[in-house]
């Protein structure tokens, strides 16, 4: 796997599957692996926050979830992606765990979706342990109770649903303090799953207009979508002018899908790194 730079946001290139191999590898190690989503919104918003840079720059996995930033990958040649959004790969750990007989942990999201959510998925994925659950409206003196709770919970995943860019902030603070072995941060999938927000038709989806359904269904997220044409016009200037930020992509590597099963512990092969 190759961890490139989009207009200077580190993101992996990889495919579903992919990402599912990446978290197997995950599971063995003795470091809680972080997996963060990497969108237009979000590179822009990096830019201007160092802070969220970081906690870009630290997460084990970045997937590729919006269109933007896998077209973007493509046009300026930097790699090979699909598009690995954060509301598909959920469900796909999930499954998994299922199968492994792994624990979950839900942290985000109303008290009634947190609940919907716990009660809709082990119907979903008959097996799929849920270790424990709590809702995203907590203060911030409530967080060493909430750190104990997931970590006497034994929960194997834990899923944070605290839109952006809370999520990536807290994740980012509270990984080292966790003993989960993935933890990832799912923004509204939450709601997607309790059935309150609707995920874009087939239709919508294969000709990558999602973002375009979510903005008529939800207009309130104008302000948000505005990033996008910014997004594509830095693209696209960058393609023209050619000019590669060169600073390193990486503060720690990425879990590697080519790496020696034998060794569960060792450190990525990562290479190859391209950005622009
Ligand atoms: N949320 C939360 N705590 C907060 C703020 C938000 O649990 O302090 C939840 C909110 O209820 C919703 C999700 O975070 O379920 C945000 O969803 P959104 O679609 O905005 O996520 P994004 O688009 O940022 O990924």
């Amino acid at each position: 796997m190759k961890r490139v730079k989009v207009l200077g946001v580190p993101v992996d290139c990889m495919t579903e599957d992919e990402a599912v191999n990446c978290v197997e590898l995950a599971m063995r190690r003795q470091r809680p692996c972080s997996i963060l989503a990497v969108n237009p919104e979000k590179v822009l918003r990096a830019q201007r926050e160092p802070a969220l840079l970081e906690a870009l720059r630290s997460a084990g996995l970045l997937i590729p979830d919006g269109i933007g930033v896998v077209f973007a990958v493509h046009l300026l040649h930097l790699g090979h992606m699909s598009r690995v959004p954060g509301s598909e790969l959920m469900p796909a750990l999930c499954e998994q765990a299922a199968k492994q007989g792994r624990a979950i942990f839900l942290f985000g999201a109303s008290p009634e979706v947190n609940e919907e959510v716990g009660r809709i998925l082990p119907e979903r994925y008959p097996g799929l342990r849920i270790a424990g659950r709590q809702h995203g409206y907590l203060r911030e003196g409530d967080m060493p109770v909430l750190i104990e709770a997931i970590n006497s919970s034994r929960a194997d995943i834990l899923f944070v649903a605290l839109g952006s860019p809370k999520q990536e902030y807290w994740i980012h603070r509270y990984l080292p303090h966790l003993k989960v072995k993935v933890c990832q941060g799912v923004g509204g999938t939450f709601d997607v799953i309790a059935g309150r927000v609707k995920r874009a038709p087939l239709l919508f989806r294969l000709m990558h207009l999602e973002w375009f359904y979510r903005l008529l269904s939800q207009p309130s997220r104008i302000l948000r979508q505005t990033a996008l044409p910014m997004f594509v016009y830095q693209v696209l200037k960058c393609k023209v002018t050619r000019k590669p930020d060169l600073r390193p992509a990486l503060s720690v590597p990425p879990v590697s899908v080519s790496r020696d099963k034998s060794d569960p512990g060792s450190s990525s092969d990562h290479h190859g790194e391209k950005a622009a």
